[in-house]
């Protein structure tokens, strides 16, 4: 066991994951002494990983892809708002060992969206991609900042309908399949599908983007992804990635788990920078 404090993040696949450069930058700028690693962890051996991980004396772990919904049902405890989101992203080892759930990563797409990049989602109509665990951690966040509605396709319609009605009593919340969409126009199309993970799009129609819309995709990698060369190819007047929203949930994640905020702007530069 180290007497250094260990965090780290569990996911598969997770090779491509920059959770541990971006919080040992935390790390050194907020003079905290941790270690940071990433640990492939399919979803069958969720269970064991995670025993095996605080038997070590780990302090926090983020789970990623595909794992917030087995992390969810893991805590022992959890936050307001991983309760309503059913997904878990982060967990923090409590003083009696039991284990609280959070979820951060609704609050790091809000803030990437509108304080990083300027892009307001009052009275705008939003599609998101997908009806996994990133899905259902946005959906209550950007609901919050009173768009028109939310649409919610999925590759399999029956989760995106369900997710829809889950969250209904936050306002006009939708699920469908991709071909229901056609007709349909929005100004700003998330992509929370893990598709671009391996090079995928989802199986988008043209003509989904109102003039002047704005598409985000939560994966990242150091090329545009798929669906950020399809929003270009769109005429979007922003197609990003997800690396702001990554900064920002793990400045959260951090927050909860060290009580210190890292300042994040200087470090979305520097990771920007780096695959420029
Ligand atoms: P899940 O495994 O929980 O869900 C994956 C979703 O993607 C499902 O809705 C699945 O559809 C859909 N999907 C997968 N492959 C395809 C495909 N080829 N075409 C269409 N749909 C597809 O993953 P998460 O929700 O946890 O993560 C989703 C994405 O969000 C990942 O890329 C992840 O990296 C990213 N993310 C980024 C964050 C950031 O901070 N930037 C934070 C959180 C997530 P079906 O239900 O039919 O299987």
């Amino acid at each position: 066991m180290s007497n250094i404090d260990q965090y780290a993040v569990f996911g598969h696949p997770i090779n491509h994951s920059k959770s541990p450069r971006i919080h040992t930058l935390f790390a050194e700028q907020t003079k905290q002494t941790l270690d940071y690693t990433s640990q492939d962890v399919p979803a069958e051996l969720f269970t064991s990983a995670i025993a095996e991980f605080f038997k070590q004396g780990g302090k926090g772990l983020n789970c990623t892809v595909p794992l917030k919904e087995l992390a969810w049902d893991r805590a022992d405890t959890l936050s307001e708002r991983a309760q309503f989101s059913k997904a878990v992203n982060t967990l923090v080892l409590q003083e009696d060992g039991t284990l609280l759930g959070d979820n951060t990563d609704g609050l790091g797409l809000v803030a990437d969206l509108t304080v990083n990049h300027g892009i307001s989602l009052n009275n705008k109509r939003i599609l998101i991609l997908g009806a996994g665990g990133a899905s259902r951690g946005i959906i209550g966040p950007l609901m919050e900042k009173s768009p028109v509605g939310i649409v919610i396709a999925n590759r399999t319609v029956e989760k995106a309908i369900a997710l829809s009605h889950e969250f209904s009593q936050l306002g006009e919340i939708a699920g469908c399949a991709y071909e229901a969409l056609k007709g349909f126009s929005f100004d700003l199309i998330l992509n929370a599908t893990s598709a671009s993970l391996t090079g995928e799009l989802p199986p988008l129609t043209d003509n989904l983007l109102a003039e002047n819309g704005c598409c985000y995709d939560l994966a990242y990698g150091n090329q545009p992804t798929a669906f950020v060369k399809w929003g270009v190819a769109q005429g979007a007047i922003k197609s990003l990635d997800g690396l702001g929203m990554l900064v920002e949930q793990a400045a959260e994640a951090f927050f909860v788990w060290r009580g210190v905020r890292p300042e994040t702007k200087e470090i979305i530069k520097l990771l920007n920078s780096e695959r420029a």
